[in-house]
């Protein structure tokens, strides 16, 4: 692992091999048989434990993301805080595990259904968001009663360790939360184990696919989240300081490692102009450092410097298919920190539709401009992409905003909001390949995800009514 601010090797991480997949599931095993029986009442007492240690200690974890994943550290704390809101939501599940109950559907007999949890369940993160991510599944997970194990990105893995050791002292038993390091041996030992009842997975789109396909042949659920390439659409009606503002925030923050990071901004002429000066001027004002500095930049490095190749790379393929690049990050480098991985924030304006770099998650501070002659050719581009995790329109016609959320075909909507994360009581995902899978991340969805449903038919015979024999389908 690197410090991706200064590029110095800082940790290795241990992979698993199959004894160590094979001992991490049987832990989970015995870790289950024993949390599934415990109360509602004590579970939900190490969930405020949880909560409350985490509350006052999250210092500590945005520390270790930031010099893992190099996130200024008000971004790594904005991390965790989103994660936190899950953790709280999570609190609150004995209301959300209550099953129901119809008295009388016949007479003398009941229905009622329990929810149960699945067992083992698997959990697969990315890098970008080594605490929040995870803290989308395991609060829900553990509290409905089932046993987690954690695959976390081997580019950083100690997050997902200190979470670890907060459940331990918050109480809970052990094999309850078991982070097993690996790579995709681990993940295919999780995907292929009848041990694992479902698996949770957020990463690049072709992983996704991959996890979706092999967890289902092997009867597990699976929630498999994916790529994205989100498209801002801003109507000549918008605020062009308001919009610039957001675009830089939502195109560069956390140097645009973000599922929900804004990459194309589609300006509905004539503003195109107008709007590419006002974030030029922006992107001039930004300060790109060392995320754990004390006098915090505004964006960090990346997270590798084969990622920064990558990234790299779409520039070079947007400039050769016509583009022109407005700002250029290729070459940007940080005093003093020559070995770091940082990218320069990158602006790139008529970019062709047709382009690699334009139809390509680039997952990088770079920002595309698409000019398009009205609303409606800003939506079929939008509508006629792979990806549908997330979306934005700026306007101040609020009939404009009422039909976009209408017509769009992507999973998560912002009206004037570049990032539209829902709260953790919504629920998050995206559509088309953004999602494999029917259930999104946390909310009503996570709970629904992580129980299993019985029905039951219930009836305390009474001698006189006892209705004799009769091999007919039951009726009411
Ligand atoms: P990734 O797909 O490379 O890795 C994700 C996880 O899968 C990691 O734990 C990794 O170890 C594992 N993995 C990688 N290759 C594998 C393989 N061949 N077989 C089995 N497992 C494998 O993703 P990443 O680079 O860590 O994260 C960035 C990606 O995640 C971006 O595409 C981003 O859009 C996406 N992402 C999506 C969301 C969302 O909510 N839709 C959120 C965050 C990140």
């Amino acid at each position: 692992m690197f410090n991706p601010a200064t590029g110095a090797v800082t940790a290795q991480v241990a992979l698993a091999d199959d004894a160590e997949i094979a001992a991490a599931i049987a832990s989970a095993r015995s870790g289950f048989a024993v949390w599934s029986q415990y109360s509602i009442a004590k579970r939900q007492a190490v969930l405020f434990a949880f909560r409350e240690l985490l509350n006052v200690r999250k210092d500590e974890l945005a520390r270790i993301i930031t010099a893992e994943h190099g996130k200024v550290l008000s971004d790594a704390m904005g991390e965790i805080l989103r994660g936190q809101e899950v953790v709280e939501l999570a609190t609150g599940f004995p209301h959300l595990i209550k099953g129901a109950f119809s008295e009388n559907v016949s007479t003398g007999i009941d229905v009622y259904s329990i929810k149960q949890p699945l067992g083992i369940v698997g959990v697969i993160s990315p890098f970008n968001f080594p605490a929040m991510v995870p803290m989308w599944f395991f609060p829900i997970a553990i509290a409905a009663g089932n046993a987690v194990i954690l695959k976390p990105s081997e580019k950083n893995p100690s997050a997902s360790l200190w979470m670890a050791r907060l459940w331990k002292e918050a109480g809970l038993p052990d094999g309850v939360f078991t982070v097993l390091q690996g790579d995709k041996l681990a993940v295919d030992g999780l995907l292929e184990s009848p041990d694992v009842q479902s698996i949770s997975f957020v990463g690049s789109t072709p992983i996704a696919q991959y996890i979706y396909e092999t967890a289902s042949r092997h009867g597990k659920r699976v929630q498999a989240l994916g790529g994205a390439k989100n498209h801002m659409l801003v109507l000549p009606d918008a605020d062009l300081d308001l919009v610039a503002d957001q675009a830089v925030n939502a195109g560069f923050g956390a140097a645009g490692e973000r599922c929900m990071a804004i990459s194309v901004v589609l300006a509905v002429e004539p503003i195109a102009d107008e709007l590419i000066a006002k974030i030029s001027e922006r992107i001039a004002r930004l300060r790109i450092g060392n995320g754990a500095d004390a006098a915090e930049p505004d964006m960090g490095p990346l997270i590798t410097g084969v990622h920064r190749e990558k990234v790299s790379s779409y520039v070079d393929i947007a400039e050769r298919d016509g583009a022109k690049i407005v700002v250029d990050g290729r070459d940007f480098r940080v005093d003093g920190l020559e070995d770091g991985f940082f990218f320069g924030p990158t602006l790139i304006d008529d970019i062709p539709v047709t382009s690699r770099a334009y139809r390509e998650e680039i997952f990088g501070p770079v920002l595309s401009v698409v000019r398009v002659a009205g609303y409606d050719e800003g939506l079929e581009l939008i509508n006629s992409g792979r990806f549908g995790n997330g979306t934005a329109i700026f306007t101040n016609d609020g009939g404009a905003a009422r039909r976009f959320q209408n017509e769009v075909q992507v999973g998560m909507i912002g009206i004037n909001v570049p990032i539209p994360v829902p709260v953790a009581y919504h629920s998050f995902g995206g559509w088309k390949q953004s999602l494999f899978g029917d259930a999104k991340a946390y909310g009503v969805h996570g709970f629904d995800f992580f129980t299993r449903e019985k029905a039951v038919t219930s009836r305390w015979l009474d001698p006189a009514a006892h209705g004799g024999i009769n091999l007919g389908f039951p009726q009411n």
